[in-house]
């Protein structure tokens, strides 16, 4: 366990439920309803990586089997053999224990049940609530109604108990094709809620499953296999979101009807969605597979992968999912509330360290060509458990191109011509004067002179230095890449419009890829569980996947606030 991997602590608030799930559940385990036990589940669908809105789910569905002494499970879905892959299996285990949280022995997937939904499936028939349908998709669809109208029997809604349970075996024996028959639920055609309008529970599908490879030609439908799955693993709050409100009521029949031996209780909560991304798989694929982004984590994607690329922590992950909340209503949380959170435990975790990311090389033209000297700096302005670093100093350094103008306006307290302004825990130095290529004219570098008695920043005679600019030693620089991301989207909601694609708003200028960075020697030692704060700059961390021995590339997680204004005062 890398050692940014704090544990999750239960969060309980002076016996307050902090929203209405948790209240439901503290008022169950009063009264001793499933005997007093929580268990939950995150079902996640093995056909796309986690996302940041999975996040809040698996933040809420662990974090309260944690609060109540419970077990939460890790159960897959894949009931879809056409768009389901081990790889994706394997990324959602490695996401939700990289958040902190741990299913134990509690692996399940649905695929294991097949057997005893086979069998639940050949009750329902025998009791006359379930019959084989041959009517084709198209037919079905047509008699099912709308939601203004509703729908009327099909043809085959009165075949016998025998002849379903003959065309079933034989649709499981892998006679039929594709599409010739289902499995429904004898419900209501008339049902106010097309849910409940006699819903296909199986389908035949030709193709071979990533767990039970040809054992099955026929696949339950998920909403057949939840309530079904959720009951044989004895959940006691099976929490999900909104849209599956209108499911309840099949999920409830589902399990009177079978009268299976437990019966889970669904509770809705709003889904997350933030400003500025799309948040479906579908649409996250899209961009994967037509390579809009570099693959599922890219750290521009929310993906929990992406986020752990880009340097997010599991902490601020599971702290922005406590922030937001839980609520009975969709909104669409701004994306400022994600970013604050990594800042805000980046500010109190992250080593500073300096560097240039656009260099613009100072020659300090009155500093000994041979001297060097080791300067101490605090690796954290407010925590010296995080003790001190040396870097290194001589006579030629780089500062950043922008913190120089040649013809600066009043308010800008950097370097200029004649100005005089102090390198961060080094020395004051004066700009004396442009160096240009003589044939373009663009300036190469600036000669200055430094105080040599400002040793460690200091102004020796009191007077008055405002600016302060981070600088990193020529001789000692570390180069490496510098990716720069904003983001993705270049509108607050890219799925408003209905009619125009989500593609069409994706920002051209999301990533911008600096090639001639210059870090202080220290980090060269950096991994991929550091995170730094570049002074002044943001938050940075390694790139896990493309940095090499040799090769340097690090990605802004987050810009700074404003934390720079306070160091000034300090120095
Ligand atoms: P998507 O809509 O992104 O394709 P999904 O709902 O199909 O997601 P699943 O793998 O079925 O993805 O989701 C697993 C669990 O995560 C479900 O219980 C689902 O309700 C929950 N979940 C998915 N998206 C969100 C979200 N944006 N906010 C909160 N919970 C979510
Ligand atoms: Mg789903």
């Amino acid at each position: 366990m890398h050692k940014e991997e704090t544990l999750p602590q239960p969060l309980v608030r002076d016996g307050q439920s902090r929203d209405f799930i948790r209240a439901i559940i503290a008022e169950d385990r009063k009264k001793n309803k499933h005997g007093g036990r929580v268990i939950t589940r995150f079902p996640p669908e093995p056909n796309g990586f986690l996302h940041i809105g999975h996040a809040k789910s698996i933040c809420l569905n662990f974090g309260v089997a944690l609060e109540n002494d419970g077990v939460c499970h890790l159960r897959f879905d894949d009931t879809n053999p056409c768009k389901e892959e081990i790889a994706y299996v394997e990324s959602i285990q490695r996401d939700v224990k990289w958040l902190g949280f741990d299913w134990g022995s509690n692996l399940f997937f649905a695929s294991d049940y097949f057997d005893q939904l086979y069998e639940y499936a050949i009750k329902l028939i025998k009791i006359g609530k379930a019959y084989v349908c041959s009517l084709t998709a198209d037919e079905i669809r047509e008699y099912r109604g709308t939601l203004t109208e509703p729908g009327k029997n099909s043809p085959y809604r009165e075949r016998s108990v025998e002849e379903n349970l003959d065309l079933f075996s034989r649709m499981r024996a892998g006679e039929f094709p594709e599409g010739t028959h289902v499995l429904r639920a004898k419900i209501d055609m008339s049902s106010g809620n097309i849910n409940m309008r006699d819903p296909v529970l199986y389908r035949i599908l030709h193709s071979s499953h990533h767990r039970t490879g040809d054992k099955w030609c026929i696949y339950p439908m998920y909403d057949y296999t939840h309530p079904i799955s959720d009951a044989i693993e004895n959940i006691t709050h099976s929490l999900c979101t909104l849209e599956f409100e209108d499911h309840r009521p099949f999920y409830d029949w589902l399990l009177d009807t079978l009268q299976t031996p437990s019966h889970p209780q669904q509770i809705e909560f709003a889904r997350l969605n933030l400003t500025y991304t799309v948040m479906s798989k579908r649409k996250l694929l899209k961009l994967v597979n037509e390579g809009y982004v570099s693959g599922w984590d890219d750290p521009r994607m929310l993906t929990i992968s992406g986020l752990r690329r880009r340097g997010y922590t599991p902490n601020s992950l599971r702290s922005f999912c406590e922030t937001i909340g839980l609520a009975k209503r969709e909104s669409r949380v701004e994306m400022g509330v994600l970013e604050n959170a990594v800042r805000d435990d980046l500010n109190d975790t992250a080593p500073r360290a300096m560097a240039v990311l656009r260099p613009l090389k100072i020659v300090i033209t009155n500093y000994p060509q041979e001297q060097e000297e080791e300067l101490v700096i605090d690796n954290h302005p407010k925590i010296p458990e995080m003790g001190q670093r040396t870097v290194p100093f001589c006579r030629e350094i780089y500062i950043e191109q922008d913190d120089f103008m040649e013809n600066p306006p009043k308010k800008f307290f950097r370097l200029a011509p004649g100005r005089e302004v102090r390198l961060r825990a080094a020395y004051l130095i004066t700009c004396d004067s442009i160096i240009r290529d003589e044939k373009t004219g663009k300036i190469v570098e600036l000669h200055c002179t430094y105080d040599p008695a400002s040793r460690g920043g200091s102004s020796p005679d009191g007077r008055k230095v405002k600016g302060t600019l981070h600088w990193v030693s020529s001789r000692h620089a570390i180069n490496a890449e510098v990716r720069l991301y904003d983001r993705l989207f270049m509108v607050e909601n890219p799925e408003a419009d209905k009619e125009k694609n989500f593609i069409a708003h994706l920002n051209p200028e999301s990533l911008l890829p600096l090639t001639n960075c210059k870090l202080e020697q220290s980090l060269l030692n950096a991994d991929d569980t550091n995170r730094f704060q570049f002074e002044r700059l943001g938050y940075f961390c390694l790139d896990s996947l493309e940095s090499a021995p040799g090769r340097l590339v690090f990605n802004r997680t987050v810009t700074l606030r404003d934390s720079w204004e306070k160091i000034e005062k300090k120095s």
